[in-house]
């Protein structure tokens, strides 16, 4: 099946429109091989390029590079995350090895940021996990505990503090954490693709249809061509199941978003003018809600188990009424029509919320499946898989490997059941905070 995006979403339709954007016309071979061009895949192609300037190294997407999941998420550059999967992470140590993560993440893409001189609206405003019922109360108060064992500087909200700092009175506890910055996922994703060094070879609109070990060489079947290459990174993350990879261990989900129009300075009043913030939910399938910086509101509220190659407009018109609602929820004071876009975007899951970075083969790699944490730890693990798959070493490699593994997942039809069931009653816990 081919991936069909839809051209709706804010932060892509906020750049401007590329136009060197090319496709495989002829049967190539080289020495290296990237499929997917989000975060993950252009860090490891930006990496590849300065370690090997003679290497013939070619990266490719079956869309426009960055217009996957990397140029239409929420844009939480993420330090900790409270709801991370639906297995909890009770166990201190575990906890601290993936912050430790998130930090390597944040400073990856930060160093890239300060090499290249990026804008993309980098606001370290920290963070706010929210919850409109008192009973979560419980929830926060051990994270806190968390938290506080680790260092982490936080704090707790009541709903009049809430209701100055976000301009809505819908929530009644929050627990701010300072660290996680805020941006524009569109921006940051661009800048990479301008940052790609002159060696690299960028095919757009070019989708991996099979692929095949043979010897030495890895063979690759495109609509019209071929590729031949020495090594490959797969970096297709959300598409890692379709494509064969790690079948057992990790499988895709659907999220939409949508976005308003800038608030006009009169609507803006009428909410007190608040300072940029980001809410993420208490409970998993809760809403994810921003205030940019231009005023603009988005709103995430549907994770599902869905066909990851489209989502057709009639879908997305009905999953867009969800996020008119969520938004008229909490703050009823502003018009109704007031969603400028709505877009879906599709990631990988495991079960226990490990990510993937590893070796499958001679000569061919993955990486993928951040939950959530994608902006960060993709930027890492591309560079650092990278580095791996030229037989370098590092810390960051080495605190990576420290990670818990992914957990085996049952077959069809065990798995879509047991995954559905679970949104199914994740929702119901979060009818609420929708
Ligand atoms: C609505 C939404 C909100 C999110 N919010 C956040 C957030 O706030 N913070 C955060 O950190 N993460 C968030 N995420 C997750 C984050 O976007 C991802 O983790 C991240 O983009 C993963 O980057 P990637 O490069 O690995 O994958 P992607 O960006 O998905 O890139 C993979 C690329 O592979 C290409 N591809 C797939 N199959 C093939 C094929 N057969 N042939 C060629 N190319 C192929 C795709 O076209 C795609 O461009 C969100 C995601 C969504 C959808």
């Amino acid at each position: 099946m081919e991936i069909v995006n839809d051209n709706s979403c804010s932060w892509i339709n906020d750049l401007k429109p590329r136009t060197n954007i090319k496709a495989l016309f002829n049967d190539e071979e080289c020495d290296w091989l990237i499929i997917g061009a989000g975060y993950t895949g252009l860090s490891a192609a930006r990496k590849l390029g300065q370690l090997h300037p003679t290497s013939k190294i070619i990266l490719i997407d079956a869309q426009i590079a960055g217009e996957g999941a990397s140029g239409r998420n929420s844009g939480y550059l993420v330090d900790t995350t409270l709801n991370d999967g639906f297995t909890s992470n009770k166990e201190l140590s575990n906890y601290k090895k993936k912050t430790d993560i998130y930090k390597l993440g944040i400073d990856a893409v930060k160093k890239f940021i300060k090499e290249y001189q990026v804008d993309c609206d980098w606001n370290e405003s920290g963070k706010y996990f929210a919850s409109s019922c008192a009973v979560d109360k419980k929830i926060l108060l051990n994270f806190a505990n968390t938290l506080t064992k680790l260092d982490f500087e936080y704090s707790l909200f009541n709903r009049d503090d809430l209701k100055k700092k976000l301009g809505t009175s819908f929530y009644n506890l929050a627990l701010y954490t300072k660290g996680g910055v805020l941006l524009h996922p569109g921006k940051l994703v661009r800048a990479m693709i301008d940052a790609l060094p002159n060696n690299i070879d960028l095919y757009e609109n070019s989708q991996l249809l099979e692929w095949k070990k043979n010897s030495n060489n890895i063979y690759c079947k495109f609509k019209n061509n071929k590729i031949c290459t020495k090594k490959i990174i797969f970096c297709t993350n959300g598409f890692l199941k379709s494509l064969g990879l790690k079948t057992n261990y990790n499988f895709p989900l659907t999220l939409t978003a949508s976005m308003t129009r800038p608030l006009t300075d009169l609507e803006f009043k009428s909410i007190g003018q608040p300072n940029e913030w980001g809410v993420l939910p208490i409970k998993p399938m809760g809403a994810t809600i921003r205030m940019t910086s231009d005023k603009r509101i988005l709103i995430r509220n549907t994770a599902e188990v869905h066909n990851p190659f489209e989502m057709t407009e009639n879908e997305l018109k009905k999953r867009s009424i969800n996020q008119k609602v969520g938004i008229k929820k909490r703050f009823p004071s502003l018009p109704n029509n007031i969603i400028q876009s709505s877009w879906s975007g599709v990631v990988s899951r495991t079960r226990n919320s490990s990510q993937i970075f590893e070796k499958i083969d001679e000569n061919i790699f993955i990486a993928g499946c951040y939950n959530g944490s994608g902006i960060g730890v993709g930027t890492l693990f591309g560079e650092q898989m990278a580095i791996k798959a030229s037989n370098g070493h590092t810390k960051e490699i080495d605190s990576i490997e420290l990670q818990n593994k992914p957990t085996w997942l049952p077959p069809q039809p065990f798995l879509g059941i047991g995954v559905k069931f679970r949104l199914f009653y994740e929702r119901l816990r979060a009818k609420s905070e929708i």
